[in-house]
């Protein structure tokens, strides 16, 4: 009889076909929503992969009885309760960097968009407008970007940020100037509130932790330059969007752009009132390259370990421990 895998979000592509080949995979996109159902069916399945909506815990994974690997297409695993699915023996597989290039792209493009005000310039000539001086934008070119967390978008858009003859500097406690993502960027470490002070740009590439949860707040962002620009791709939490709606709209700092919010999908928000502000919803790994190599190499992950072998992209350990 083959193995079961269930997945419970739209994960699609080449990879899930050869899966469907190989395996018996049942799918159900809106699962996620269903945590009843997905608790009573989850013991009949070898395998479960969800993305970043599905919230993989503790009593799901106890539920999960004959399961050997949790797949995670996508980077974040905040999602999941990785410690109970080690001490369960279950192996956490996910793609740590299939989507940084694209995430990387977005942050490239939310900077230009600020910095050039093409949004509202878009809106602004197709309401029948002609109005150029509204629009007075700023070059990046001699522009200090400031990157909180330089892992692997940090790094990447900070490299395509060079190109645009940007000054780079980082605040990322967890690296020394030797590491490779600082070598390689020519990136200036620095504290956080150098960092906060110096920038003319910032761009945020943290993970979700108790460290970082509203560490864009009222006292950081007071300390920004008033000319200054704030994007977050990374996770909604660690910024404080009542104190960014204050910032914005008393001039505090110049402009934002968020991808992700404090709550996704986000409720009726003030920001949405705000010219200053760009919002895009969660998309930045949303490229057809990065989901196509973020599914074929989950898939592969998923079908090594299936199949007796150890995954390669882990955030616990390779093969099962049961
Ligand atoms: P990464 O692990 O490669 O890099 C994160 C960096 O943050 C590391 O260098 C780490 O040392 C640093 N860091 C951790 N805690 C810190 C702290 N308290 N202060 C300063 N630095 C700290 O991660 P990544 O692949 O670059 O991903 C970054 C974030 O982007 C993650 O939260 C991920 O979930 C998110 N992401 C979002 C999207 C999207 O669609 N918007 C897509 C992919 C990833």
């Amino acid at each position: 009889m083959s193995k079961k895998i269930l997945i419970t979000e739209n994960i699609v592509g080449p990879g899930i076909d050869g899966l469907k080949e190989k395996y018996d995979v049942t799918q159900d996109k809106d699962l996620w929503q269903k945590s009843d159902e997905l608790l009573n069916i989850a013991g009949d399945y070898d395998a479960i992969i969800v993305r970043n909506q599905t919230k993989v815990t503790e009593d799901l994974l106890k539920a999960a009885s004959r399961c050997v690997v949790v797949g995670r297409a996508g980077v974040g695993i905040d999602n999941i309760d990785v410690k109970a699915a080690s001490d369960q023996g279950i192996v956490v597989a996910f793609t740590p960097e299939e989507n940084s290039i694209s995430v990387a792209e977005q942050v490239l493009g939310m900077m230009l968009c600020l910095a050039k005000k093409f949004p509202g310039a878009n809106a602004s000539v197709k309401s029948g407008s002609w109005d150029r001086m509204a629009f007075l934008g700023v070059e990046l070119f001699g522009k200090t970007l400031g990157v909180i967390g330089l892992g692997k978008i940090g790094a990447r858009a900070a490299l395509r940020a060079r190109a645009f003859g940007m000054r780079i500097i980082g605040y990322d406690p967890y690296l020394t100037k030797n590491n490779f993502t600082v070598t390689e960027t020519g990136a200036e470490l620095c504290d956080l509130d150098t960092l906060l002070r110096e920038s003319d740009f910032i761009t945020i590439h943290l993970p979700l932790t108790d460290e970082t949860r509203q560490m864009i707040n009222e006292e950081t962002l007071a300390k920004m330059k008033p000319t200054a620009y704030i994007i977050n791709t990374s996770r909604g939490p660690i910024v404080k969007e009542e104190a960014l709606y204050e910032a914005l709209s008393k001039g505090t700092i110049a402009g934002a752009a968020l991808d992700v919010r404090e709550e996704e999908p986000p409720k009726e928000s003030p920001l949405n009132t705000l010219d200053n502000i760009l919002l895009t919803p969660h998309v930045a790994a949303f490229t057809q390259e990065a989901q196509d190599k973020v599914v074929e190499s989950l898939a592969d992950d998923v079908d090594r370990v299936l199949s007796g072998g150890p995954a390669l992209r882990v955030a616990n350990f390779p093969s099962p421990r049961k």
